[in-house]
């Protein structure tokens, strides 16, 4: 296999370089800032396809999938980095506050048992055995049991160090554009000189659709969505798994810091954390736990994840040869790196793209191809 270039250093940039790299293909990595410090590093870490009540099947069935793998993904990374990542498959429980919400979870728990999904419908004083701190008007909840969460800041320095250990070069605050002829790509252009490949991933995330130099039917429709989080410092174990509640969800993390996230904002590339965005997850989270009220907040930070006109991720190759996009992640990005990293190498090691026929971009266009000119966006 020749030379990779996979543009863009976040969790998926960087697990698709790990793998392909693991597999023996040259590869290189380039981000115009800092490897996995954008939407990567912002989220939450949930491994929690069941509990985000995702009806898409195809989208379900490669959540699902990600989610087996990531044991095997971190404990590769692991050896390969010497970091580990804190994967803890010890379920999520959502809690519920009123009959109706209770009920919704009782239909939700039958329709995953039937599926094989390990989750047990709660009443109130299993909840509050599980989880003392939350509030007193609690109904009950439904756990399920194969969900977890990794955290992931360790995993993007893990990944990282891996792939340096694996021979992959990473270049940070460098800005390019990918080259290519009339039928596939070339590489990428810098003002440091061209970087020929044999194959380019767009693996830039929220950016994706500003990844300039190839034709218009190869660039994403990306929107970026933002999340604003927020988080306090808790004794340890206080929270003792990821619990989702009316309008936030709370991660408690091994150092102490218990996550709570997250808002949902069509705001364009804004970044800032907003009075607003603070009050509403600080709102939902003492409506559902006044104990949490007198903790001290630590920390407030914000993200864009990758959002796409149907909630599916784009993945897999393009109208131009060589050149394939692995972006529009939305919600589920960290879940979804395992999956995305072994079908994404499939294709450009292999030429084995089938299992991403439902996330191909081809899907976005239109009939009308024929009057598509071929520009460069
Ligand atoms: C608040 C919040 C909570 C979340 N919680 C979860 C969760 O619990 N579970 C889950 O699975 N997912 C979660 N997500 C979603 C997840 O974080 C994203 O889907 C995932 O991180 C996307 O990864 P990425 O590598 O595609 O993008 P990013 O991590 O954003 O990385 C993209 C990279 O591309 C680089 N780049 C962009 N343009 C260029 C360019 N032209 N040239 C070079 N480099 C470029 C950027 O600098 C960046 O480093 C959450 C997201 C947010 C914001």
């Amino acid at each position: 296999m020749g030379d990779v270039i996979v543009v863009g250093a976040g969790l998926i940039g960087l697990s698709i370089a790990f793998e392909l790299a693991q597999r023996g293909a040259a590869v290189r990595v380039y981000d115009r800032a800092e490897p996995a410090r954008a939407a990567s590093w912002a989220g939450a870490g949930m491994l929690a396809p069941y509990t985000e009540r995702i009806t898409d099947e195809p989208l379900l069935a490669l959540c699902a999938a990600s989610l087996r793998e990531y044991p095997d993904f971190v404990a590769r990374i692991r050896d390969a980095s010497g970091i580990d990542a804190h994967l803890r498959l010890d379920g999520v429980l959502y809690a519920a506050f009123d009959a109706a919400e209770m009920n919704a979870l009782r239909r939700q728990a039958e329709a995953l048992q039937a599926r094989g999904v390990g989750c047990e419908p709660l009443d109130r004083s299993a909840v509050l055995t599980a989880e003392p701190w939350l509030g007193a008007s609690l109904t009950g909840g439904l756990l399920k049991r194969d969900e977890g969460q990794v955290d992931n800041r360790r995993l993007g320095r893990a990944l990282a160090a891996a792939c340096d250990a694996s021979g992959v070069r990473i270049e940070q605050n460098f800005s390019l554009e990918v080259e290519c002829d009339a039928r596939r790509v070339l590489g990428v252009r810098s003002d440091r000189g061209f970087n020929g490949a044999r194959a380019v991933v767009n693996a830039c995330g929220a950016w994706a659709a500003q990844l300039h130099g190839v034709p218009r039917s190869c660039v994403p429709p990306i929107e970026p969505i933002k999340g604003q989080m927020i988080a306090l410092s808790v004794p340890s174990g206080f929270v003792r798994r990821a619990t989702w509640v009316p309008g936030a969800y709370l991660v408690p993390r091994d150092d102490g810091r218990l996550l709570i996230g997250a808002t949902v904002e069509s705001s364009g590339f804004d970044e800032r954390v907003t009075a607003e965005g603070v009050h509403a997850l600080l709102h939902s989270a003492l409506d559902a736990a006044p104990a949490l009220g007198s903790f001290t907040m630590t920390e407030s930070w914000s993200g864009l994840r990758p959002g796409t006109p149907d909630g599916r991720p784009i993945l897999g190759p393009s109208e131009l040869d060589g050149f394939f996009l692995a972006t529009g992640h939305y919600r589920n990005g960290i879940l979804l790196a395992p999956a995305t990293a072994r079908l994404i190498a499939d294709a450009i090691e292999r030429d084995e793209s089938s299992a991403l026929e439902s996330f191909s971009i081809a899907r976005f266009h239109t009939e009308d191809r024929a009057a598509q000119r071929i520009t460069h966006a």
